[in-house]
């Protein structure tokens, strides 16, 4: 994920790092200490009332950390980058009136729909079933996802986006397209190394990727994106403070203790301790507490394991002590 990060960052168009076909609230609240800026909740397999029920929590937790949440409604059967067939389980198309109760329950910010497409590599083009999702798109507001992308035709994929379909997940096609390259390296080498194999397998990556962004419109709009969006900016929660006669172990057992609690609060990505360099500072200890996203000040005041940790172990210790929270600014 830091190598994610910075590449995210390093781009020169808008980039999402978005947790695919997150299994619990844990994995969700895990993957945004990370630095995931996007999550997705996969309860499709659970009873509507229990995908409700679960997606609703994640999406409330994604919300206080400032980040959007995607949930799954009907089923999309198969295994990303395998042979469909391989996996035949029961595809369970998504119910129209059902979707609009799943998205008006849980607060979802994207919806992804079971319409006919599965994970991995089909035989033969598969069949959408249009009708249903305009359907659905005519009772929902959220931007709409289709998992599976794989195998579809071009005509096929600019009917989805014409029905509302936002976010189109895309791995099996980008996976071969790098097998392809290395199976061709190998025919053509007799003994091939690691580097020999690979070579070109990114390039075949990225030609895929190009076709794919200027088939579904995306060609050219980063600037337009850009200025509709608020910039990925996480914020540095910084305390300094002074002990009066605390032994020096008791001190380190209560950072101890912070960071223990502190860093399992959604929204919080680490929790630094730390003791001034010169004698003569006007504070003698620090924490630094880095949040995801702007919105964690408020969620992370208000959380009862910082409430407690503060108002029980540290306030009374550290009545000497200033607070700011800082954005972080990048050119
Ligand atoms: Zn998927």
């Amino acid at each position: 994920m830091p190598a994610v990060r910075v590449a995210a960052e390093r781009a020169r168009v808008p980039v999402a790092v978005h947790l695919d076909h997150g299994s619990s609230l844990e994995a969700a609240v895990q993957g945004i200490r990370l630095g995931f800026n996007g999550v997705m909740v996969d309860a499709s397999t659970q009873p509507l009332a229990e995908n409700i029920a679960r997606t609703r929590a994640v999406a409330e937790m994604a919300h206080a950390c400032g980040v959007p949440a995607e949930g799954e409604l009907g089923y999309v059967a198969g295994v990303e980058g395998e042979d469909a067939d391989r996996h035949p389980g029961e595809v369970i198309y998504t119910a129209p009136e059902e979707a609009e109760r799943y998205v008006r329950e849980t607060g979802v910010d994207f919806l992804a729909v079971s319409i006919g497409t599965v994970h991995g590599r089909m035989r033969g083009e598969p069949r959408l079933d249009f009708d249903r999702l305009a359907a659905i798109r005519a009772r929902v507001s959220v931007p709409l996802v289709i998992h599976g992308g794989t195998g579809l035709s071009d005509a096929q994929f600019r009917r989805l986006i014409d029905h509302g379909v936002a976010k189109i997940n895309y791995y099996t096609a980008l996976a071969d397209a790098a097998g392809a390259a290395i199976r061709g390296n190998a025919q053509a080498v007799d003994r091939g190394s690691y580097t020999d194999l690979v070579r070109g397998s990114q390039d075949a990556i990225c030609a895929e990727v190009e076709r794919c962004v200027a088939l579904w419109g995306g060609a050219g709009q980063a600037e337009a994106v850009l200025a509709a969006c608020r910039p990925w900016r996480e914020v540095e929660h910084l305390i300094f403070y002074n002990t009066r006669d605390l032994p020096e172990d008791q001190s380190r057992a209560m950072m101890a203790e912070g960071r223990r609690v502190l860093s399992a609060i959604p929204g919080v990505r680490r929790v630094v301790t730390g003791t001034s360099v010169a004698d003569g500072a006007p504070y003698r200890h620090c924490w630094a507490v880095r949040f995801s996203h702007p919105a964690v000040i408020d969620s992370y005041r208000d959380h009862p394991d910082h409430q407690a940790f503060a108002n029980g172990l540290f306030r009374p210790l550290a009545a000497d002590r200033i607070t700011i929270d800082f954005q972080h600014v990048l050119d």
